[in-house]
Formats: C-alpha cells, sequence, structure tokens
C-alpha cells in the first residue's frame, strides 16, 4: 500500500524544456553549457514567518519558487533548474495541489525546470534550490562598488511591505492601492530580465528582501563603501499614495522588505544604457543616490540640500512604536 506521501510524490510530473531526466528517477540529470559558470541559491520559506498560515497555497508556491529565482536574477544569471523539499503536516491534496500550481506557474515563467524534491510531514515549510548558468566571469557580485558609482533600485519598493500591513490590518490602505499591494506581496517579479541586461554594466548588485537599507548595508560593507542617498530622488510617491501616511511610506519602502526588486551600483558613465534597458523592459530604474569613500557610512542629501547622517537615527525612528 502506497502512503499518502508516496502519492503526493507521483503526482509531480512535470515536463521540463533543457533537462535529460527529470522528476521521478533517484537524481535528475542535465548538462550545463561549456564556457559558463553553474551560480547555486537555496531559501526556505516557513509559515508563520514568511507567509501567514491563510495565505492562498498558489501564492506560496509561485513565492517559494519566485524569491530564489530572484537570487539567481541578482547575480546577473539566467535561472535554468530548481528542486522543491516540502514538509506538510498532513498530506493535504487540494493544498498540494494549488501550492504546485502556483510553483510550477512561476517556474514556467522564469524558463525553469522543477526536476526534483522531497515531500516529508512536518510542520509546514518549503525549501527551494534553484541552479543558473552565467558566462564565466560575468556574474555581479556584492563586493564590486566603487566610490562615485550611482546607486539605483528597480520597480517600485515598498508597497508589498504595505500589503503585509494591510493584510494584519494594521492599516487600511487606499481602496485603488490594495490589489497592486496585494500583487506586489504575493505574486513578486523577479528581475531576471534585468539582472541579465545589467552584466559588464553594474558594479555591485543584490535582490531586495530585507528593505532597501537593510540591503543596502550588505553591498555597501561588501564593497567597503559609503552611500549618500537623495531624499527627491527615493520614489515615495506611489506608498504615500497608497498609506497616506509620509512617515509610513517612508518606513515601508526603505525598511519593509518583501520586494524583491534589485538595487545596483554602476558607474556614471552607464546612466544612458541603464535609461535604455528601463525603457525596454517597461521597468522604472531610478537613481536614488551614489557610493562615497567613507566605508559604512549613509548620509541623506535633503530636499533642502542640507545632510544628515540619516539612516541609523532614521531607522531606530521609524521602528519606533511597531
Ligand atoms: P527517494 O526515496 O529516493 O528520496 P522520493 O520518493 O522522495 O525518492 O521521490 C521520488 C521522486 O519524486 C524523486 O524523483 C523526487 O525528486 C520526486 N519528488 C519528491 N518530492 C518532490 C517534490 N516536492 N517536488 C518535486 N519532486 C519531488
Ligand atoms: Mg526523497
Amino acid at each position: 500500500m502506497p502512503s499518502e506521501f508516496e502519492l503526493i510524490r507521483r503526482r509531480f510530473t512535470y515536463p521540463t524544456d533543457h533537462t535529460d531526466l527529470g522528476i521521478g528517477d533517484d537524481c535528475a540529470l542535465f548538462r550545463t553549457q561549456t564556457n559558463m559558470q553553474t551560480v547555486v541559491s537555496t531559501d526556505m520559506l516557513v509559515e508563520g514567518t514568511h507567509f501567514l498560515p491563510d495565505a492562498h497555497p498558489f501564492d506560496v508556491g509561485w513565492k517559494t519558487a519566485a524569491v530564489n529565482i530572484s537570487d539567481i536574477a541578482a547575480m546577473g544569471a539566467a535561472p535554468r533548474w530548481i528542486v522543491l523539499s516540502m514538509a506538510l503536516p498532513a498530506a493535504e491534496d487540494a493544498w498540494v495541489d494549488a501550492f504546485s500550481q502556483g510553483f510550477f506557474e512561476c517556474c514556467t515563467a522564469f524558463g525553469v525546470d522543477w526536476i526534483g524534491g522531497d515531500t516529508t510531514r512536518g510542520p509546514r515549510a518549503l525549501n527551494a534550490t534553484v541552479i543558473g548558468e552565467i558566462p564565466t566571469g560575468q556574474a555581479i557580485c556584492r563586493n564590486g562598488g566603487r566610490a562615485g558609482d550611482d546607486l539605483w533600485i528597480s520597480g517600485q519598493p515598498g508597497l508589498a511591505a504595505l500589503g503585509l500591513q494591510h493584510l494584519q490590518k494594521k492599516i487600511t490602505l487606499h481602496p485603488d492601492w490594495v490589489e497592486p499591494c496585494l500583487t506586489a506581496l504575493h505574486r513578486p517579479q523577479p528581475r531576471v530580465k534585468l539582472g541579465q541586461a545589467l552584466r559588464n554594466i553594474a558594479s555591485a548588485m543584490l535582490d531586495v528582501s530585507d528593505g532597501v537599507l537593510g540591503d543596502l548595508g550588505h553591498l555597501l560593507e561588501s564593497s567597503r563603501c559609503g552611500a549618500s542617498l537623495e531624499e527627491a530622488l527615493i520614489p515615495f510617491a506611489a506608498p504615500l499614495a497608497a498609506c497616506g501616511d509620509k512617515a509610513l511610506a517612508r518606513e515601508m519602502l526603505l525598511s519593509g522588505g518583501d520586494d524583491y526588486e534589485l538595487l545596483f551600483s554602476a558607474s556614471p558613465a552607464h546612466r544612458e544604457k541603464i535609461a535604455q534597458i528601463s525603457a525596454s523592459l517597461e521597468l522604472p530604474l531610478t537613481m536614488i543616490g551614489s557610493l562615497s569613500h567613507k566605508a559604512g557610512s549613509i548620509w541623506w542629501v535633503m530636499e533642502d540640500g542640507t545632510t544628515e547622517q540619516g539612516v541609523a537615527k532614521g531607522y531606530d525612528h521609524f521602528t519606533e512604536g511597531k
């Protein structure tokens, strides 16, 4: 008699596009191309920590794939293969079906073959490992930023965090913004095309999962740089329109997280090319400041031209009363 979990495993029969042997054997088989480096990353989502217990399983599936693929995008690489390990409290057919559809749909959207995994009983947790490829030597790491480089952010950070606040009933979003914020939260779009377009342009890059400032801190640490950020350039308008509260909009954009946008540095000589990439991908790319020599420090250039060493102070202030 097959166990419930064996029955679940047998349902995983997803087609592959560039794989020699997919789900069903002890291992999968695929070939990597010559002159390419293989990139690997893994990310785990735990119920209650990374998603709410009542989250729709399709969305959880999409997000489990998306946050993994986002790491590959952040290296400038092409995502190719993914494996998925699931711990489930019970063999819940409907949940697994919807989850798998969401996971598969995201994989398909970004050209990734789902080639294996593991399924076991336990508190609900999902772990995926994604494998990608990049021409040797072209990966965009966190440590390549240089003083004088511009700092850029893709898309609209802040909306996903506002969506979560709304679901937790901490705030009420403007009705026009409920859907965009919830879509940003539930269906993050890994910036795969952007990452690849920025090869040989971005000097350092990472994806924003923990808030723009926190992740900027990682880039600065690795690149041994400081940064100056221009208040007037930060794209506050959309989060402000969504929640109507300037301090909250600021906090969500700068420290909220779950955005999966790309934060990158690039020489000012590349401004025109970056504008062209933005136009061709129909994706806003916003220059928010620049890298400086003073390792670890972040300075704000305020709209009236004064400067403030704002981040540490600002961050504490914004997290007060949370
Ligand atoms: P084993 O006993 O060798 O670990 P399993 O019974 O766990 O094999 O898995 C059988 C097949 O089903 C393998 O090819 C495995 O990759 C696949 N599989 C199991 N769970 C998943 C999952 N969550 N996603 C994709 N494939 C899975
Ligand atoms: Mg197994």
